[in-house]
């Protein structure tokens, strides 16, 4: 039921982050529909230009049973002593100082009337610790927040194809991964919800971005990522991208050894057209030249 489709990263512009700059430390957060668009990409005439997206599905399918999940996490956190979204920028793990390169996750997280993300640090920080160990291991890459914003409760449902376009576009950028949180996130296929989804602008299949809904597992953020490294889905046992029926738990699974070499490639290659910027990480100095007196 699931299509495999090879995700080739494609695009090719160099244009740094665009997209505007932090939270206020002040406020924390700025309201979240004033950034500009920040597209300014090219075509992309290199790699797969595959259309459309990898969906995961939740729900009401057969699927059901090899999904992402192992757990249902949708228990909100209470109120924070600081601003929960500067939390998720701040409190969120950084990256593995073991792994080579470190990548920028930019989370734009829906929020209610009173400014609450749909989400809490915990279930954040599980995301991002699932994707930091099994990268680690795999694609010698790690991850850590670098921008938090607020994402205004009309986004809160994630209906459409059109939806999934609109939510992303007017905030993309590259040299980072772009990750929605949202309420909830309808599977476009078919009846019911889905959990998370790797998705390419119909527009312009050169931005894409990965979208998670409310009710995704610890480990989905980190599916999601293996198909932004390039890898479709898979029917290598254990694996993460494998969503048939049975195997092993998905909380057991990593990257086959074919994935984590596909997903290596495409990290070289994201890195060299700008797709993705590797972050100075802070990691022990290299013992190179010169240090500075
Ligand atoms: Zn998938």
């Amino acid at each position: 039921m699931f299509v495999s489709r090879a995700v080739a990263c494609a695009s090719l512009f160099a244009g740094a982050v665009a997209c505007s700059t932090s939270s206020n430390p002040g406020t924390g957060v700025r309201a979240a529909e004033v950034r500009q668009p920040a597209v300014d990409e090219a075509p992309a005439p290199s790699g797969g230009a595959e259309p459309s997206a990898e969906s995961d599905v939740a729900a009401a399918t057969d699927e059901r049973g090899a999904g992402d999940e192992d757990e249902d996490e949708k228990e909100k956190k209470e109120a924070e002593p600081v601003d929960p979204l500067v939390a998720l920028r701040d409190a969120t793990p950084r990256c593995d100082p073991a792994a080579k390169h470190c990548f920028g996750l930019f989370v734009h997280v829906v929020v209610d009337d009173e400014g609450a993300p749909v989400q809490s640090l915990e279930w954040v920080t599980a995301q991002i610790a699932g994707a930091q160990d099994r990268f680690a291991e795999a694609a010698d890459a790690s991850f850590e927040v670098v921008e938090v914003e607020p994402l205004a409760a009309a986004h809160r449902d994630i209906v459409s194809r059109l939806d999934r376009d609109k939510l992303g576009r007017p905030h993309f950028s590259r040299g980072v991964v772009h990750v929605f949180v949202v309420g909830s996130l309808a599977d476009v296929d078919g009846p019911g919800e889905i959990r998370g989804v790797h998705w390419r602008d119909r527009a312009n299949t050169a931005r894409r971005w990965v979208i998670l809904s409310s009710i995704a597992g610890s480990l989905t953020l980190t599916h999601e990522l293996g198909h932004f490294f390039s890898l479709p889905h898979s029917r290598y046992a254990g694996s993460l991208m494998n969503k048939q029926p049975g195997g092993p738990p998905f909380a057991e699974r990593r990257f086959h050894a074919k994935e984590a070499a596909k997903m290596r490639r495409a990290k070289a290659a994201m890195i060299g057209d700008g797709t993705l910027v590797p972050r100075a990480a802070a990691k022990p100095a290299e013992p190179g030249p010169a240090a500075e007196p």
